[in-house]
Protein backbone atom coordinates (compact mmCIF):
# COMPACT_ATOMS: atom_id res chain seq x y z
CA UNK A 1 0.00 0.00 0.00
CA UNK A 2 1.54 3.25 -1.14
CA UNK A 3 1.31 6.41 1.43
CA UNK A 4 0.88 10.00 -0.44
CA UNK A 5 1.49 12.67 1.69
CA UNK A 6 -1.09 14.36 1.06
CA UNK A 7 0.33 18.47 2.61
CA UNK A 8 2.87 19.98 1.59
CA UNK A 9 4.86 22.41 3.91
CA UNK A 10 6.24 25.66 2.40
CA UNK A 11 7.97 28.48 3.72
CA UNK A 12 5.40 30.78 4.47
CA UNK A 13 6.88 33.68 2.95
CA UNK A 14 6.62 31.83 -0.78
CA UNK A 15 2.81 31.97 0.12
CA UNK A 16 2.61 35.62 0.91
CA UNK A 17 0.74 36.88 -2.39
CA UNK A 18 -2.14 34.24 -1.54
CA UNK A 19 -2.76 36.94 1.15
CA UNK A 20 -1.45 38.23 4.61
CA UNK A 21 -4.25 37.95 6.73
CA UNK A 22 -6.63 35.20 7.78
CA UNK A 23 -9.55 36.39 6.32
CA UNK A 24 -7.26 36.43 2.96
CA UNK A 25 -5.98 32.87 3.01
CA UNK A 26 -7.44 30.70 0.91
CA UNK A 27 -9.48 27.67 2.70
CA UNK A 28 -7.28 24.62 1.23
CA UNK A 29 -4.04 26.29 2.99
CA UNK A 30 -3.57 25.40 6.61
CA UNK A 31 -1.78 26.38 9.34
CA UNK A 32 1.67 24.67 10.55
CA UNK A 33 3.67 26.16 13.64
CA UNK A 34 7.22 25.32 14.14
CA UNK A 35 9.25 25.61 17.04
CA UNK A 36 12.53 27.22 16.61
CA UNK A 37 14.27 24.84 19.22
CA UNK A 38 12.94 21.91 19.41
CA UNK A 39 11.52 21.99 16.12
CA UNK A 40 8.34 20.21 17.29
CA UNK A 41 5.41 20.97 14.64
CA UNK A 42 2.29 21.36 15.46
CA UNK A 43 -1.48 22.34 13.21
CA UNK A 44 -3.00 26.00 14.27
CA UNK A 45 -6.61 25.81 13.98
CA UNK A 46 -7.70 29.12 12.04
CA UNK A 47 -10.79 29.27 12.59
CA UNK A 48 -9.95 28.67 16.43
CA UNK A 49 -7.23 31.83 15.98
CA UNK A 50 -10.21 33.68 13.86
CA UNK A 51 -12.34 34.26 16.79
CA UNK A 52 -9.69 34.36 19.02
CA UNK A 53 -7.72 37.50 17.66
CA UNK A 54 -10.35 38.04 14.81
CA UNK A 55 -9.62 37.23 11.04
CA UNK A 56 -8.23 40.23 10.24
CA UNK A 57 -4.67 39.32 12.59
CA UNK A 58 -2.03 39.31 10.08
CA UNK A 59 0.00 36.33 9.33
CA UNK A 60 3.27 38.17 10.61
CA UNK A 61 1.55 39.11 13.68
CA UNK A 62 0.18 35.79 14.42
CA UNK A 63 3.79 34.05 13.93
CA UNK A 64 4.82 36.09 16.73
CA UNK A 65 2.64 34.91 19.42
CA UNK A 66 3.30 31.47 18.81
CA UNK A 67 4.58 29.44 21.27
CA UNK A 68 5.98 26.07 21.60
CA UNK A 69 3.17 24.12 23.41
CA UNK A 70 6.25 21.26 24.15
CA UNK A 71 9.21 23.36 24.97
CA UNK A 72 7.20 26.51 25.75
CA UNK A 73 9.77 28.66 23.49
CA UNK A 74 8.14 31.80 22.18
CA UNK A 75 11.13 33.28 20.22
CA UNK A 76 12.04 32.47 15.99
CA UNK A 77 8.98 30.66 15.62
CA UNK A 78 8.33 29.25 12.55
CA UNK A 79 4.36 29.80 11.05
CA UNK A 80 4.39 27.31 7.84
CA UNK A 81 1.70 27.04 5.18
CA UNK A 82 0.46 23.61 4.39
CA UNK A 83 -1.90 23.11 1.17
CA UNK A 84 -3.82 20.97 1.08
CA UNK A 85 -5.11 19.08 -2.60
CA UNK A 86 -8.03 19.83 -3.94
CA UNK A 87 -10.24 17.94 -6.10
ZN1 LIG B 1 9.69 23.66 21.17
Amino acid sequence: MRHRRSIDLMPREDAAEHGSTLAQLPEWYVLVARCAKCRHQGHIDRRLIGRKCGYDLSLNALARTLKCSRCNNGEGNKLLLGKLPRD
